[in-house]
């Protein structure tokens, strides 16, 4: 027998044990490319492995109660590709210190946690118990896909269309436009479908580029992984009125869809969401707001077609699908230390605004959900400077160019603003260097350790 398969059935067995004793958790980390998920995941793991002191983590029950004792990586398949761990925590102590590259792909990280039982009869009998941890990085690009289930073909292309006439997008699916136009489409060559897929894959390069451009569909046309050279990765949506003039090709592509429908989309729910216990969705509004009103109103369309994911009721597309089986979900509103933490309150009531239409409509009775503001790695420093007399809140950091800077970077709105705000006021939410760090101290951020109690107080307990 392989040895690749033998260590998985192993490892499943574990997993299975580990589960009946409630022993077991597997935590979902999500969020659109640059949310912050290679942060959030390094600063985690590492703050559970070395930082689990109390002046650290005050609010994190086991440890403020002395009952930790300590996280250890841990065995994972052989199978699955391992998140980078060192790798990332190699860049922050670069000179000067870097942040490390975003999420690619899927990845994984296991630890075993060890902790004291505070109650019952686990703390009687038993000196240590033990929680295993599978920390699970994926883009929230792949949560995009799940509303093509209930399209075809052609509506995803009325969909997409309409979505590229906005006036941040306009400009750049205008080439895309012209190669369609100018195509003669009645051919439908082997070579034709491969130039436009391509032409397809670089207007999605540029819309990847550009701020508040989120919602890019398929996913996997940005990063294809293992899918790479797959005929049903030829896809493309077609200008709604060439449906019924090139109906060889429409076919072709109405194909290539429903094969991407059932041998991408679906298996990633039932081989991997389905298995998920908790769920971090990390949202970056303070870019979404530096990129215009455009951006915001395609953050929130993105973040309830996400939040789709989440829909269990009877009789949904998910239920059809799978049992779910997610009861936390958390949305942090990452980057937090890009703004003074008098703001925090406000950027926590802004994703809640963004998320609230989406959230009341979702069926959220099965998962309790929670939003805060956070930084998995804070990069500034918060204090006063005295303006007329008075106490002004202020940052101090270092620009990504390397200029030390002392400022305030202005208010952040508690709901979404109209447009008009925007004609009127910009927000400059400036992205700042890491700060230099040693290995031996824990990172520093903010509100680790309350994202820390929510996703696992109640397992150590
Ligand atoms: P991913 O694409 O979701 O994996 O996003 P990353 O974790 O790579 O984050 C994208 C970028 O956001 C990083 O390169 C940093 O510039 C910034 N970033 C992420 N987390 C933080 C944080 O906690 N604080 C600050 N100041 N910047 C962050």
């Amino acid at each position: 027998m392989p040895v690749s398969f033998l260590s998985q059935l192993q490892h499943q067995g574990r997993e299975l044990t580990g589960r009946a004793l409630d022993r077991h958790l597997r935590l979902g980390v999500t969020g659109l490319s640059g949310a912050g998920k290679t942060a959030f995941i390094t600063s985690l793991v590492h703050q559970l492995t070395q930082g689990d002191s109390s002046d650290n983590l005050p609010f994190f029950a086991v440890v403020q109660q002395q009952r930790f004792l300590g996280a250890r990586l841990s065995q994972q398949p052989l199978s699955v590709p391992r998140f980078a761990l060192d790798q990332n925590l190699s860049y922050l102590q670069h000179e000067p210190p870097q942040w490390p590259p975003s999420t690619q792909g899927f990845s994984q990280l296991n630890l075993n946690l060890r902790y004291k039982a505070a109650e019952g009869l686990r703390a009687r009998l038993q000196h240590s118990s033990e929680l295993a941890l599978e920390v699970i990085d994926y883009p929230g690009e792949w949560l995009l896909d799940l509303p093509l289930l209930e399209l075809t073909y052609a509506k995803w292309c009325e969909f997409s269309w309409q979505l590229f006439a906005r006036p941040h997008r306009k400009a750049a699916a205008e080439p895309f436009k012209q190669a369609l136009l100018s195509a003669d489409l009645s051919l439908s060559t082997p070579g034709q479908l491969q130039q436009l897929t391509d032409a397809y894959k670089t207007l999605m390069q540029q819309f990847h580029q550009i701020p508040g451009a989120y919602l890019n569909q398929p996913g996997r046309v940005l990063v294809p992984g293992e899918l790479a050279g797959a005929p049903m990765l030829q896809l493309f949506p077609l200008l709604p009125e060439q449906l019924e003039a090139a109906p060889a090709l429409a076919k072709q592509l109405e194909q290539h869809y429903q094969s991407y429908c059932q041998h991408v989309i679906k298996p990633f729910y039932q081989r991997y969401f389905a298995r998920l216990d908790r769920q971090v969705i990390l949202v970056d509004c303070l870019a979404a707001l530096n990129a215009g009103a455009d951006a915001l109103a395609e953050l929130s369309q993105a973040l309830k077609l996400i939040l789709q994911s989440f829909q269990y009721g009877p009789g949904g597309l998910l239920s059809r699908l799978f049992k779910p089986r997610i009861d936390k979900v958390l949305f942090a509103a990452s980057k937090a230390d890009h703004v003074t933490p008098e703001q925090h309150k406000a950027l926590t009531l802004l994703l809640q605004q963004l998320l609230q239409q989406p959230l009341k409509q979702s069926l959220y009775q099965a998962a309790t959900s929670e939003a805060m503001s956070i930084a998995a790695i804070r990069a500034s420093n918060s204090g006063y400077v005295q303006v007329d007399g008075l106490a002004q809140p202020c940052l101090s950091g270092t620009t990504m160019t390397g200029k030390a800077v002392t400022y305030f970077p202005g208010e952040v709105p508690a709901a979404q603003p109209d447009a008009q705000l925007f004609s009127r006021h910009k927000f400059e939410f400036i992205e700042l260097r890491p700060q230099p760090w040693r290995d031996n101290t824990a990172l520093p951020h903010i509100r680790m350790d309350h994202v820390l109690q929510f996703l696992l107080g109640d397992k150590l307990r």
